[in-house]
């Protein structure tokens, strides 16, 4: 069932368990305003999914409710992530899904990071 982006946020979600670490993942990076894993169904032969520690159900409400240091970090977690990771000269892609039309399914934001092939063209 797609994600609508203006229902309250479920502290429930896989992700928020993942966060509070009450079901295990594949852990690649953390720090005080994200946590980044690879996600259990690749899409690419490397795919990342990298989430704010922060309760935001997508891209609306985190753009508009936190914190330039919330912002900040996610932001500077992700780009981190994918230099720890070696793809900056190889490149990727990131992507966040939000919302119905998008295909939105776990209902705490983040951001996809695939890389390790060429990507091909966006999709749209
Ligand atoms: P969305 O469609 O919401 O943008 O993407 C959700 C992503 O979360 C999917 O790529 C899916 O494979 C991944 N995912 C769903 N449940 C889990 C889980 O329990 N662990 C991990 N690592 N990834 C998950």
């Amino acid at each position: 069932m797609p994600v609508d982006a203006t229902q309250p946020y479920d502290p429930d979600n896989i992700f928020a368990k993942i966060l509070r670490g009450e079901i295990p993942c594949d852990r690649v990076y953390e720090d005080d305003y994200a946590l980044a894993f690879h996600d259990i169904a690749k899409q690419a032969p490397t795919h990342i999914l990298v989430i704010p520690r922060g309760a935001y159900v997508g891209w609306d409400d985190f753009s508009a409710r936190a914190s330039e240091a919330e912002i900040a970090g996610f932001v500077r977690a992700v780009g981190t992530v994918a230099r720890n990771a070696g793809l900056v000269a190889p490149g990727y892609r990131l992507l966040a899904n939000s919302g119905i039309d998008a295909g939105q399914e776990v209902p705490h934001l983040h951001v996809h990071l695939f890389a390790g092939k060429s990507l091909g063209p966006m999709l749209a």
